[in-house]
């Protein structure tokens, strides 16, 4: 990676996130390294790294990857020369996982996160099903259901379960070749090795793997060789006996611009969902984290009903509500606070806000009709003119991202719609903002006003 390359994307990244955003957030971050798919940054203190990782991170790692640089996680470390550098070093280390490569080193998979075991994974009812079939694939006996198909919604857990299937069957069954890696990786290497002519290498390898594991793999929809070349190789490995274990954001059969035939093929395992997180696996999942930082942090006191209160208020996911402790136990231990309930609501205020206000469906609508200047009751009526149809879609996209409602349910509030039009319409404006910087504004705008 040159550092005209970071170039490259550094000005695409104007054009996707913004130039305020950009001068904000982008700007300052130096890449420092670039290897082995993880691309490794300075900035100034740790806060600004979780930001940026939860924000912009899915976008950084599109880029680069546009660029050729393949990237599949992404490190930030405080600077050594940045202003904060007095952070305890505490801080940073509690901020980032460590992280450990499989044993296989011929196998070019992608690194596994060594904090995502089951012994970190907290179960509860959303998850039990998922967490006892990642179990069973685990124990490396007799393929019993193939694939293993866990799909849910971002930040659930599913990338967890499945480095933790890898970790499991390294240590109990180290003769077995384990691959790991994201739909994305498996792709940039496909089209590696017909770039290079070494497809009968790239073949052979992917089948000659005892489990792979792919995650994400809603990103081949629409990759036309790229799912004919996962659907060639998933089907050797079925046929070979070989356990796999993939994992989606959504069933397989909600995946658009995935192939028929791909489709039906995911569905012959297990399909198992990861439900929505509830207070009881929130609270659960806060007291297991609160153990390590305790660790890292000694000294510091946290008051009674804190957790609990954490768990109540931050519905989102789990890494919104792992970021939240990360900030607090930082934020505490940098100006010597015990954490108290008062010094959570005004250090998470942004956070607590954004999870706190429960938007309605009619209210995006309204927002949104007022952004484009069209009527309200254009949202939910049947014209189909650009002007109206477009800003429309980005109201069902902004009601899939911002409420916690189904498809179906969206679909009846734009005017008793089916569920396909809706995911249709989130498709296509998640398509658009890639390319339309214009859009991609609109977007961020709208969603300021209606979580602000
Ligand atoms: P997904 O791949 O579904 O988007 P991840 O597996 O990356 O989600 O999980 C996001 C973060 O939340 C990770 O840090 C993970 O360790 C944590 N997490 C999710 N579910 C649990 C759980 N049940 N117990 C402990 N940590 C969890
Ligand atoms: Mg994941």
């Amino acid at each position: 990676m040159t550092n005209e390359t970071w170039g490259q994307v550094r000005e695409e990244l104007i054009k996707r996130v913004g130039r305020h955003n950009y001068a904000t957030w982008i700007e300052p971050l130096k890449l420092s390294q670039l290897k082995n798919g993880v691309a490794r940054f300075e900035v100034p203190t740790t806060f600004f790294g979780d930001w940026v990782q939860r924000n912009y991170g899915d976008h950084i790692r599109t880029q680069l990857s546009s660029a050729g640089e393949p990237v599949d996680r992404l490190e930030f470390a405080v600077g050594s020369a940045a202003p904060v550098a007095a952070l305890p070093q505490t801080a940073k280390s509690a901020a980032r996982p460590v992280r450990a490569r499989v044993s296989e080193e011929e196998l070019p998979g992608a690194p596994l996160d060594a904090r995502f075991t089951f012994d970190t994974f907290v179960v509860g009812k959303p998850n039990e099903l998922a967490h006892a079939a990642a179990r069973r694939v685990a124990e490396g006996g007799p393929v019993t259901f193939n694939p293993l198909f866990l799909y849910g919604g971002v930040g659930l857990g599913k990338t967890h379960l499945m480095h933790a299937i890898a970790h499991d069957l390294q240590a109990r069954r180290p003769e077995l070749r384990v691959l790991y890696l994201s739909a994305e990786q498996f792709m940039y290497r496909f089209v590696q090795a017909l770039r290079d002519r070494q497809v009968m290498d790239f073949k052979e390898l992917f089948r000659s793997v005892d489990v792979l594991m792919v995650d994400d793999v809603q990103f081949i929809a629409g990759k036309d060789s790229t799912q004919e070349e996962f659907f060639h190789t998933f089907n050797a490995l079925v046929d070979a006996n070989k356990q796999i274990v993939i994992s989606a954001d959504r069933a397989p059969g909600e995946i658009k611009d995935l192939e028929d035939r791909i489709k039906s093929r995911l569905q012959c395992g297990l399909v198992v969902d990861l439900h929505p997180t509830d207070y009881e696996l929130r609270l659960g999942i806060l007291q297991q984290k609160v153990e390590f930082y305790r660790s890292q942090y000694r000294g510091l006191v946290l008051a009674d009903g804190v957790l609990e209160f954490l768990a109540h208020r931050i519905t989102t996911n789990v890494r919104v509500l792992e970021g939240a402790l990360t900030r607090l136990f930082a934020f505490a231990s940098l100006v010597g606070r015990e954490i108290t309930l008062d010094l959570a609501q005004d250090c998470l205020a942004d956070i607590l806000r954004s999870s706190d206000r429960k938007l309605t469906i009619e209210e995006i609508q309204r927002k949104v009709a007022e952004h484009y200047n069209i009527r309200l009751s254009d949202m939910i009526g049947p014209k189909r003119l650009r002007t109206i149809a477009r800003p429309r879609q980005v109201a069902m996209y902004l009601a899939k991202q911002l409420t916690p409602r189904s498809l179906p349910e969206i679909g009846r509030r734009f005017g008793g719609r089916d569920h396909t039009t809706i995911m249709h319409g989130v498709r296509k404006i998640e398509e658009l903002m890639l390319t339309d910087s214009q859009l991609a504004d609109d977007l961020q705008l709208l969603r300021r006003l209606l979580q602000g």
